[in-house]
């Protein structure tokens, strides 16, 4: 019998959610918390290799990701404007003053295919297009308490690039295990215009970084595990938790958000014509999230509404726009909510195929 993917997708987010609020995770996020003012949020590619708290190896939950398919953010996008402002108030309402936002493009150093594919495997296309949206960030931004950075996530070794101010590109994975005062000379000498907060924030995470990377390089794990094989489309926001490396996550920050979705759904395509993913095997999932923070008031059922109607749009844009994809194999759809302060989901509509 088939494994149900449905089944297998809630078995994953509810080890999440117990390890995200069990005690250890909750001591992890405080001293985290009172070691650091600067608030991280990542710009990434939908593809779920990348995963920020892994790289940067912070506590589940403190970063703040931001998804779409190739990272192709547009600044001007409204919802995004709204949430990176939502972002900052929250942010100074916990005192944490400054904060840090990664641009991020990924690319694979052993082999070309196993990069974006949302740019066709180009990374040099991918590097283009992150300078010109960290560019405009930065028309916005130069004046508040917001610094951008572009990195660049190298997935075979899980390594961080870091792009300069002046161009100059230093490849974490060639940089040895060094000090604390010796990393923050290097971090001050590739961004100048980075306050003293900030550089005081980062550097640690630079560090963690470089150590992840030797505990990857001892790992030796089998290069076959790295390429694509996506079979979940999970659209909305909340995928804190998930660390499939099959999961295609599109977050809903662009007003044309079919264009993102029906993408997604020609990965998952692609990949079943190349015969990388097995239907029968590896379930075709869409899921639907919207989180809340605040259980108490209106955000729950605004929530229930949004993961829901995105349920209804999500498979629509793939009817329409990948039919293909729904014709000929079983895509079974879950829409769910999540509080925020617990990871607990809320299921709201289920329906296997
Ligand atoms: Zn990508």
């Amino acid at each position: 019998m088939a494994t149900n993917g449905i089944d297998q997708f809630l078995r994953t987010q509810a080890q999440s959610a117990a390890s995200f609020s069990s005690t250890r995770a909750v001591l992890e996020r405080e001293l985290y918390w009172s070691r650091t003012s600067t608030e991280i949020e990542v710009y990434k590619c939908s593809d779920a290799r990348v995963k920020g708290s892994r790289y940067l190896k912070t506590p589940l939950g403190v970063l703040t990701p931001r998804r779409t398919i190739g990272g192709k953010f547009e600044m001007w996008w409204p919802d995004l404007q709204k949430e990176i402002e939502m972002w900052r108030q929250r942010a100074a309402k916990k005192f944490r003053h400054r904060c840090l936002s990664l641009f991020s493009y990924h690319f694979s150093r052993g082999d070309e295919h196993r990069g974006c594919a949302g740019f066709d495997c180009q990374t040099n296309d991918a590097i283009a297009y992150t300078t010109a949206l960290l560019e405009d960030f930065k028309r916005i931004y130069q004046q508040s308490t917001m610094f951008g950075v572009m990195v660049g996530f190298e997935t075979d070794l899980e390594a961080m690039v870091l792009h300069g101010e002046s161009g100059e590109v230093l490849d974490l994975a060639e940089v040895e295990i060094t000090s604390v005062s010796r990393l923050e000379w290097m971090i001050r000498r590739l961004f100048p215009s980075m306050d003293e907060e900030s550089v005081r924030d980062f550097v640690p995470r630079v560090q963690a970084n470089i150590e992840h990377i030797q505990e990857v390089r001892e790992l030796e794990r089998p290069i076959e595990a790295l390429g694509h094989q996506e079979h979940m489309l999970l659209v909305g926001r909340g995928y804190e938790y998930m660390h499939d490396p099959n999961a295609l996550i599109v977050s809903p920050h662009t007003p044309d958000l079919a264009v993102p979705i029906a993408s997604a759904g020609g990965v998952i395509l692609n990949n079943i014509n190349q015969g990388l993913v097995i239907p029968a095997k590896t379930p075709i999932v869409v899921v639907t999230s919207a989180p809340y923070f605040e259980p108490i008031g209106p955000e729950p059922e605004l929530a229930r509404q949004k993961s829901l109607g995105l349920c209804r749009f999500a498979y629509r844009v793939l009817e329409e726009r990948v039919p293909e994809l729904v014709r000929n194999y079983p895509v079974s759809t879950l829409a769910v909510t999540i509080d925020m302060t617990t990871w607990r989901l809320n299921i709201h509509d289920r329906v296997d195929r």
